[in-house]
Order: structure tokens, then sequence, then C-alpha cells
């Protein structure tokens, strides 16, 4: 079994790293690839560093129109290679076909907006603030950056950060989650057809070992994180106590308030959308649909029936809208979390568990699942599932309704349906989330808005994407000229 290897300065390197760890078909456990897993993968890390400082030292100084030119073409081949890179993160994250290609999309718009640098990086200049004396700030690179990225949209999320750090004129290297590195393999493969310095642009695989090392070396300058809460907080704390800067993205528990006045058939739809997606595995989930009013029972059979049609199975088979979780691991752990919130007081609507498959008996599915009235003061309401699984709430007033949004500890996501502008206004107004949806189940910052979670979903200043990217990759100097009139008269 093919044991992946490196990508350091241009070539394709075996780690130093002797243990592996599996890279699994989550539909039925087939191991599709080895990937290096243990304590010498902090040297891969520290050699992709030293790589990556050399290459910084001509590409800072290279004319920004040109630091864009390969990322023209880095889309157009990111394009060719669409369906199978997309094929590649069905195979080992389980996401349907058209999730992952629409995930290949998100991470291409970010190349296309990064393009834009040239114009997003331009300098602010004021002419005489005294006499004689002009000012100015101008944006330089930060050094070498690093990326760390989960599991869920293995083809999306390097995007956030990497275009963004080559145009403004850092060098990077990225460390992907150890259970979806062949997606990024094929993403380097492109990569490597691009003409960039060597060393510019690295990959190393592992897990807390490498980023350890990247979060400790001295010449790493910036760390962009995403993953769950704990490690996010981890690396966050590590990354600026080592005095680098830090943007790390967390996990997220989303909720979403149906008012009476919205479209019921419609909503429905999209809520199911954003729930069951992804089988749940994405940071912009809804999990607590908060029923405010009088609809709770046209609701409640609409998201049944909506959830009910969603068709379960392998992602690379036709028709198929959702597929399995993770890994077993997950599967349990989902699962407990369903009994937990039974434990609690829920009524199971809709059991997803013990879902089979028919030739995918192994498969870490699970289906669609509902509960209806679970505590408000429970463990379960308040718990980051990452699963299939919809919270049915009922409240009696919008009041109500955003005190629950707001006793959420993290920020990631909030949402409302309805057709009132006034609701809509109150609610995004008085909203603790940094994404807001309005008649939207996955409020899905564009790439030229940052992705902006707030509280436990988000540790640092500027996030992911567009005009914060620019910003989280340059460091600002400012520069005070004085040029006399009285010198012209000397020459
Ligand atoms: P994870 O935190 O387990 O892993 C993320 C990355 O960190 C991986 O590359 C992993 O190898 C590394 N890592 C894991 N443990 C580490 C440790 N102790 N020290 C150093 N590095 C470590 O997350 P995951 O399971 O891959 O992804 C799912 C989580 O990511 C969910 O909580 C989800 O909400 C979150 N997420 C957030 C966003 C966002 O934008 N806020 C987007 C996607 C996913």
């Amino acid at each position: 079994m093919e044991v992946l290897k490196n990508y350091i300065n241009g070539s394709w390197i075996e780690s130093k790293e002797k243990s592996t760890s599996n890279v699994v078909n989550p539909a039925n456990q087939e191991v599709l690839a080895k990937v290096p897993f243990g304590e010498k993968t902090g040297n891969d890390a520290n050699l992709a560093v030293d790589v990556a400082s050399e290459a910084l030292k001509m590409w800072r100084n290279m004319p920004v129109m040109k630091r864009v030119q390969p990322l023209y073409k880095l889309k157009q081949l990111l394009e060719e290679n669409i369906d199978e890179i997309s094929r590649l993160i069905t195979l080992e994250c389980g996401k349907s076909f058209a999730e992952s290609k629409a995930e290949v999309q998100r991470g291409i718009e970010n190349v296309e907006t990064a393009c834009a640098t040239p114009t997003l990086i331009q300098s602010e200049f004021s002419e005489n603030v005294a006499t004689g004396i002009d000012e100015f700030m101008i944006r330089q690179p930060v050094g070498v950056c690093a990326c760390i990225s989960p599991f869920n949209f293995p083809g999306m999320i390097p995007f956030w950060f990497l275009p963004y750090a080559i145009a403004t004129g850092n060098s990077f290297i990225l460390k992907p989650s150890e259970k979806v590195p062949l997606t990024m393999m094929k993403v380097f493969e492109l990569i490597d057809q691009l003409d960039l310095p060597k060393g510019l642009i690295n990959l190393v695989h592992g897990g807390k070992e490498s980023v350890d090392a990247l979060l400790d070396h001295p010449e790493v300058k910036a760390i962009s994180f995403v993953g769950s809460t704990a490690v996010a907080r981890y690396i966050y704390q590590r990354g600026t106590a080592n005095g680098k800067r830090v943007q790390a993205q967390g996990g997220a528990k989303n909720p979403l308030i149906i008012m009476p006045d919205a479209d019921i058939e419609m909503t429905a739809k999209i809520v199911a959308d954003s729930v069951y997606g992804c089988a749940g595995q994405r940071c912009l989930a809804a999990s607590n649909i908060i029923s405010v009013g009088d609809k709770k029972g046209e609701i409640k059979e609409s998201l049944v029936e909506a959830a009910k049609n969603k068709t379960t199975g392998f992602g690379l088979d036709d028709g198929i809208e959702m597929g399995p979780v993770i890994t077993p691991e997950s599967k349990v752990r989902v699962e407990n979390l369903i009994v937990k919130g039974v434990n609690e007081g829920a009524n199971l609507l809709l059991d997803g568990r013990n879902a089979k498959i028919s030739g995918y008996e192994t498969g870490n599915f699970i289906k669609p699942t509902i509960l209806e009235n679970v505590a408000l003061d429970g463990e379960f309401i308040k718990t980051e599932i990452f699963g299939p699984v919809m919270s049915l709430i009922q409240l009696d007033s919008l009041n109500h309704a955003i005190d629950l949004v707001n006793s959420n500890k993290y920020g990631n996501m909030a949402c409302m349906f309805t057709s009132s502008g006034l609701n809509a206004r109150t609610f995004r107004n008085q909203a603790n989330a940094g994404n807001i949806g309005i008649n939207i189940g996955v409020a899905a910052p564009m790439a030229q808005f940052p992705f902006s979670g707030w509280n436990d979903s988000f540790f640092g200043d500027l996030h992911g994407q567009g005009r914060h990217a620019i910003e989280f990759f340059t460091q600002t100097k400012v520069v005070i000229e004085r040029w006399p009139k009285e010198w012209t008269r000397k020459f």
C-alpha cells in the first residue's frame, strides 16, 4: 500500500516518519492509502520551513502582477480537473459527488478573488501631511505561512488561505487532515505544474507532531487553522505565545429560527439541506431549529417529510444526496449524543440510527434524525453534533428565540426564515454570530467576504477569505518622507 509523500522544495519526498495512519473510505472502510503519522513528521515540517524561508527571499520582491499569474493557471487546472478532485473528496470524505464539486467550485472562487490582489494590496498615500512631507502605508508579506486544515472540506478550506498568501508575497506550508490527504495530493500535482520557485508551496503530512513543529518554528510567522474548538484554542494559544499571528476557526452549533410568517414549504427544504448536507459535517450546518409561534405542527410535518426524502448512500452512486460520517468513532459519538438527547427528555421523531445501506453494510451511515422537545437546559442542545441530526424546538416569541440563539457559546452562524423585514432586521442586529442568514440555510460567505465566525468559533482578529486574508498575510509599513523645496536649488 502506497505511503503518501510530502511535497517539499518542488519534489515528492518520503517522510522521515515510518509509522502511518490509514486513509479510509467511510462508505465501506476500504483503506485507500497510508499517510505518515508520528513524531518524525515534525522533522518533515522543519525541512519544509527551511525551504519555504529560502523561496521567500526572491518571491517577496517579485512584482505583485507577476505573483498572481500562476493563480490564473491554477484556476484553469482546477477547473480542468474538477471531476477527479471531487471524486477523491467523495472517496475519502464521504460527501456526495455534487457536494464535492460545489466545494471545489468554492475553492476556485477564492483563487479568482486572490487574482485581485494587485488592487486589494494598493497602498494609501497622503501628500503634504506637513509642508514638504508625504506619508504612505505599504503592505509587505509576513514571511513563511502555514495552514492546518480539517477533514470536512479538503478541497475548499486550504484555498481560503493559500492563494492570498502567495499573491501577497509569502511562502506557504499546508498540513492537511490525516483523514483526507488525497484531495490535496491531487491539487499539489497541479501546483507542481505552475511556474513557481521551488519551496514556495509545500505539503507536509502528519498530525499533532507536524503541527507543533510549525507552531514552534521561529521562521513561521503566520498560522491559519480550521478545525474543532479545542484544537483551535490550543493552536491560537501556542502560536501567539510564540509570537506568530494566528487565525483559528473552530467548531459550531448553529441555530436557525423559523418565524410563523415564513414560507413553510420552501423553508423546510432549505432547512433540511442545511442540517443534512455533508451528513451534518459542516461548520455551517443548522442544528437547533427554533419554531416561533403557532406553526410548529405544519413545520414539523414538512421537516420530517423533507428529511425522510434524503437518499443516503455512497456519494459516487447516482442520486445520492447524503453520505456517511467520517469514521466509525464519529458514528458512535453521534449515536451516543442522540441517546443523550433522549435521556434529557427529547422525543425521537425520526431515528436514523442503525442505517443499513445495501452494498455498504460496513459504512459509517446515519440517516436523517430529528429530536423534538429537547431540554433547553441540557447538554445536547449545546453540543456540536457534526452528524445528520436536527433538534426541533418550540418557543413562543422572537425575544425568547434570540435569547436561546445568544446563549450559545459558539457564534459561527445564525439564520432566520421570515417574510418580515422588521423581524429580519431585529435578528440581524441582535444575534451573536459572525455569519447571518436571512432565508438562507447555509450562510457561507462568498470568497470576497471574510468567513466571519465569533466567540468559541473563532480565535484571532482577521478571518480567512477576501480582504481579511490580504490583511492577515501582510504587515503594514508606514513611511514618512521629507523633501524640502530648498533642496531643489542645490541641483
Ligand atoms: P480537528 O480539530 O480534529 O483537526 C483539524 C486539524 O488539526 C487536522 O489537520 C488535525 O491533524 C490537527 N490536529 C488534531 N488534533 C490536534 C492537536 N491536538 N494538536 C495539533 N493539531 C491537531 O478537526 P476535524 O475533526 O478535522 O474537523 C471538524 C471540526 O472542524 C468541527 O468542529 C467543525 O465545526 C470544524 N470546522 C470549522 C470550520 C469553520 O470555518 N469554523 C470549518 C470547517 C470545520
